[in-house]
């Protein structure tokens, strides 16, 4: 940044230093008999090797000016790239339920990048162009104060003509940029339920819908452009009225003798030289209006609070014996939408919770209080007797392995994938849990074995073969809690089998909880809960049966 703005102020001095060979060349040739002076011819030769000299070095100061800034800029926005995407990446599950993928991936990449952009391209000439106007006022003034007064007053018209359109295509900036920011957001969501969209013969609806909003937002646009032409080409004819004056007013004090020729030739280049920052102001607004629009929505995104998160006095969880409470926990979505009420309940270690109920009854709720993926409204959650926000975020989600109803594998090869389970585990340690998890047969006949590269989110794959990966995954993490969420639900007999073979392996000898619909799937748990409506309603053991709430 000091590189580039020492260079900054070396361009506007050469820039104005542009006109003066200029001016001694005039001043020399118009006096009477200038051709019979001695040493005019040499007066000549040096102005020209003197335009040459002062052009290369603006050449130079200005080549180092430009790249220095937007190295700078670049830098300094690929930073901001990073910081958002790990904000994205720690907001909550929560806020992610409501955001749109494709609206967030929009800011990510579109937004960040057109503010480097504009940023490199039309704020770094501006802060130029505004260092020389200072300067060339500067010189004007002392060439000639009344010629100059006409420059400076031709500034507030100015302004006071490109505030109300500037305000105007600012706002239709940014208009466009929320259309776009909503195009992503349909584009996503439809491309990544492409399966649902051919089987409903949504593409037209879809199309249609994408159609409109594309068509509202090239209005936005062209809405900016044609103001930003209008006050483009307005400050034309500002630009014009005023060198008339000056040219009338100018070529008059050279009459009456106050100003030479080549005086006048330097204050009509200054002229045009003070104007260009007015000019590139009204062809920038535009511009610059779509890049503020761009930053407030990373703004946005970056001054989100993440909810959940490490408290001040939060501590590493020691390695966890896996006994659970839940005391008087309530857990709602948003004011009035109670998702649990008032749950109490207590979890031996090394034991296997059934908990059932009705869709919508809260058992994923409960799932995702054992992440704390979300703190309870009231109560507290504790494990081992810790209070779950006494504890540090990583040290608490490595101790507890999850493994879902669609199990989400990523795009990179199968062992990657298993190894997410714990980033420092070895290909024997990953081969070993895909066995335990009954993976290895099938991957070992995939083309690549353990290097085959999955579909994105694991579409290659059979929903049975996502499974057991998932559950190698859970293995390798070696978590003294386990959560099952519908985990064999929606596989077929055979597929299910192996999976249930596979996650009787994962919970032996720890904590489990096992959320299903499916009363054949708790079977064989120690104690199996039953939520309704959010409250717990009975516990039954293998030993008996209490009805509660
Ligand atoms: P289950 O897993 O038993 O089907 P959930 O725990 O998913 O039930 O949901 C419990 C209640 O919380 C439901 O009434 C549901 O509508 C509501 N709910 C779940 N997730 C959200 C969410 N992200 N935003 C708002 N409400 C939610």
């Amino acid at each position: 940044m000091t590189g580039g703005f020492l260079a900054l102020l070396g361009e506007v001095a050469f820039r104005l230093l542009e006109p003066w060979p200029l001016k001694v060349v005039v001043d020399a040739i118009v006096k009477p008999n200038a051709r019979s002076q001695p040493g005019v011819l040499r007066v000549l030769l040096l102005a020209a090797i003197a335009i040459i000299v002062v052009a290369a070095f603006r050449a130079l100061s200005s080549y180092l000016m430009t790249v220095a800034l937007s190295l700078a800029g670049s830098r300094a926005m690929t930073r901001v790239r990073r910081d958002v995407y790990d904000h994205m990446l720690s907001l909550s599950v929560r806020y992610h339920g409501k955001a749109k993928t494709g609206d967030l991936v929009n800011r990510l990449t579109g937004d960040i990048s057109r503010l480097t952009d504009v940023a490199v391209s039309a704020v770094v000439p501006l802060a130029g162009n505004v260092v020389t106007l200072i300067g060339m006022t500067v010189v004007m003034i002392w060439l000639d104060p009344m010629l100059a007064l006409i420059v400076v007053a031709a500034f507030p018209v100015f302004l006071m003509t490109s505030a109300r359109d500037g305000r105007r295509i600012t706002s239709a900036a940014r208009v466009q940029r929320r259309r776009e920011g909503d195009l992503a957001g349909t584009v996503s969501e439809s491309l990544g339920a492409i399966t649902v969209v051919h089987a409903y013969g949504l593409e037209q609806e879809l199309g249609n819908r994408f159609a409109s909003n594309n068509n509202r937002s090239l209005r936005e646009g062209a809405k900016t452009t044609r103001l930003s032409a209008g006050l483009e080409r307005r400050t034309d004819l500002l630009i014009g009225a005023a060198t008339a004056a000056v040219v009338f007013a100018g070529g008059s004090q050279v009459l009456s003798g106050h100003l030479t020729p080549g005086e006048l030739i330097v204050f009509v280049t200054y002229l045009k030289g003070a104007f260009k920052p007015m000019r590139d102001m009204a062809k920038y607004t535009g511009r610059i209006a779509k890049a503020a629009a761009s930053g407030e929505r990373i703004v946005d995104v970056l001054t989100t609070d993440v909810d959940i998160r490490d408290l001040p006095h939060a501590k590493p969880a020691p390695r966890f014996a896996g006994h659970v409470q839940f005391d008087d926990v309530t857990a709602a979505y948003g004011a009035g939408r109670v998702a649990l009420k008032g749950v109490t309940l207590d979890v031996p270690a090394g034991s296997t919770v059934g908990v059932v109920g009705e869709s919508g009854a809260g058992k994923s709720t409960l799932a995702s209080l054992l992440l704390r993926l979300q703190d309870p409204v009231s109560g507290r959650v504790l494990v081992d007797g810790h209070d779950m926000r006494d504890l540090t975020l990583a040290s608490l989600r490595s101790q507890v392995a999850i493994v879902l109803q669609e199990s989400v594998l990523f795009a990179t090869d199968v062992r990657e994938n298993i190894r997410f389970g714990s980033a420092t585990a070895s290909d024997e340690e990953v081969e070993h849990a895909a066995r335990l998890a009954r993976a290895d047969e099938f991957i070992r006949a995939l083309p690549d074995g353990y290097d085959s590269e999955l579909g994105e989110r694991g579409a290659t794959l059979s929903g049975g073969q996502r499974q057991r990966i998932a559950i190698a995954r859970a293995m390798l993490r070696d978590a003294p809690i386990v959560v099952l969420d519908e985990a064999t639900a929606g596989l077929d007999g055979d597929s299910e089998r192996e999976v249930r073979a596979a996650l009787e392996r994962l919970c032996a000898d720890r904590t489990t909880f096992v959320i299903s619909h499916d009363p054949e799937a708790v079977r064989h748990c120690d104690v199996v809960v039953r939520l309704q409506q959010g409250r717990l309603r009975a516990i039954s053991t293998r030993t008996g049966h209490a009805d509660v709430g």
